[in-house]
């Protein structure tokens, strides 16, 4: 398969491959992976392939196609596609099937992309490492014996293992970036408000957002330019200024020369593996042959992100998952059960794992009276200043550089039983959230071992700046590979 979305496109209009044979390698790859790799809850295969028929037939009467026609795309499992299940990964929704496209699924289904099928995640996205899926483990491509990163670790995965080309996730405190860093491919969060959440099965709204994973910055960039946007179905999300919008060509020619580049000294911490600070060392040299500048900055709260971040987020999944009650969705215990309290408790019991029960109880805790105020409402002051943070550097520097994580990927096992370290998966991802900027995690130019990721951030919508940034990179190792 080719690996680049315009390669794909260039090759259906060249009749060098047809949609047919690129949908069939990718179920063949499926079929020899997926049984140990488990990146996906369900397969398209009769659909995939009989849109790929109606491709094929559309290119031999020369019709032209666009861009995006005929592209594999996986789609985490806590978006919903009309008449396919949306599970969460989660017990509570093993039954359910979507009765409409996300927004995101609408507009990439104008764009004529095949969708190959859903992916497995964290239950309803809480974890790092998509151990918490109620469907087993997803596994690194890389080295089966490790996590592919979470909670989107099925999407980063299907793509890593060939078995998509991009894959639609979310990230509520890193989901697209640390499974993007820990996996070798691109993952980008996008502004929050830049593309619609209508359809993603909420998390914590004031902090989802939905982006791509790919193999290369331009893809990503070519899926966000489709899936962005105002939508009257989220109140959130916001229309885009002219001078917001991507300019896809100046993207591709990376010019960065003359950019000025943060590098926050908290979170170049003891802790970081020494393998990991010295591929960001090399990217920054890099950087710095192209002419970038860089300067040391300050993220005075970046300590208070992840406490913060693990208290609004509960508080906010708390209220969400009120609605899985053994009534209106998915598994109900009704049947055996005596009043509506017991419906409730019983269905809710069954349905949920551990870490959803532990973030609800959580969640209604700082939500309750004589509580509120000391943790919630302290969370969300010091959510204000942690903003407040990055609106100061972002009047010196055009972006900021970290690594996503601060080591490669863990062991299957290692952390699952310790919750506090995997919430410690997060400590370079969440401060995003909680401020709304855009980020992107790019596979370094290391070569050895397993895939590290370094992330950029910028100011709100400065996506343009975020991607031509990111893609000077991509062109650099473009370049090594193809001398
Ligand atoms: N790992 C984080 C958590 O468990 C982030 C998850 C996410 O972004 N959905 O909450």
């Amino acid at each position: 398969m080719a690996i680049s979305i315009e390669e794909l496109h260039k090759s259906y209009k060249d009749s060098k491959t047809t949609a047919t044979e690129t949908v069939k390698e990718i179920i063949a790859t499926i079929d020899a992976e997926d049984k140990t790799i488990n990146a996906y809850t369900e397969v398209f295969t009769d659909e995939a392939l009989k849109q790929a028929e109606l491709l094929d037939a559309k290119l031999a009467k020369g019709e032209s196609i666009g861009l995006l026609e005929g592209i594999p795309i996986s789609v985490k499992d806590a978006i919903l596609i009309e008449g396919h299940k949306a599970t969460a990964s989660s017990r509570i929704l093993e039954d359910y099937t979507a009765t409409y496209d996300a927004t995101v699924i609408q507009k990439l289904k104008k764009e004529g992309v095949i969708f190959m099928g859903k992916t497995n995640l964290d239950e309803f996205a809480m974890g790092a490492s998509t151990e918490n899926s109620a469907f087993g483990p997803t596994r690194n491509p890389t080295d089966t014996n490790r996590v592919p990163g979470g909670s989107s670790g099925g999407s980063a995965a299907s793509v890593a293992a060939n078995m998509a080309m991009i894959s639609i996730g979310s990230d509520t405190g890193g989901s697209i970036r640390q499974p993007a860093s820990l996996t070798g491919t691109v993952g980008l969060k996008p502004t929050y408000g830049r593309v619609s959440r209508f359809g993603l099965i909420a998390m914590a709204s004031s902090l989802d957002q939905i982006g791509p994973f790919a193999h290369n910055v331009m893809d990503t960039a070519h899926i966000l330019n489709i899936i962005e946007g105002k939508d009257s179905m989220d109140a959130t999300s916001a229309e885009l200024a002219a001078n917001q919008l991507l300019d896809i060509e100046s993207i591709r020619k990376a010019d960065v020369k003359g950019l000025k580049v943060g590098i926050p000294k908290e979170y170049f911490i003891d802790g970081i593996d020494t393998e990991v600070k010295s591929a960001i060392d090399e990217i920054i040299e890099e950087y710095k042959k192209l002419g970038v500048e860089f300067v040391e900055v300050n993220l005075p709260h970046t300590q208070y992100a992840v406490p913060t971040y693990y208290i609004i987020m509960p508080a906010e999944v708390s209220t969400n998952l009120a609605r899985f009650d053994g009534i209106r969705y998915g598994l109900s215990e009704l049947e055996q059960s005596q009043d509506l309290q017991e419906v409730y408790k019983a269905s809710r019991a069954k349905g949920f794992g551990n870490e959803p029960l532990r973030r609800i109880m959580l969640g209604t805790y700082v939500l309750s009276s004589g509580y509120y105020e000391s943790y919630y409402g302290k969370a969300k002051q010091v959510q204000a200043m942690i903003r407040q943070d990055f609106t100061n550097v972002f009047k010196q520097v055009d972006a900021i550089i970290t690594p996503t994580s601060p080591h490669t990927a863990f062991a299957i096992g290692e952390k699952v039983n310790n919750p506090v370290s995997m919430y410690l998966e997060d400590i370079f991802t969440v401060a995003t959230n909680l401020a709304g900027i855009p980020g992107i995690s790019v596979p370094t130019l290391s070569n050895a071992g397993l895939p590290i990721g370094f992330q950029l951030m910028t100011n709100h919508f400065q996506e343009q700046t975020l991607l031509t940034l990111a893609n000077a990179i991509d062109n650099i190792r473009y370049a090594r590979n193809n001398n």
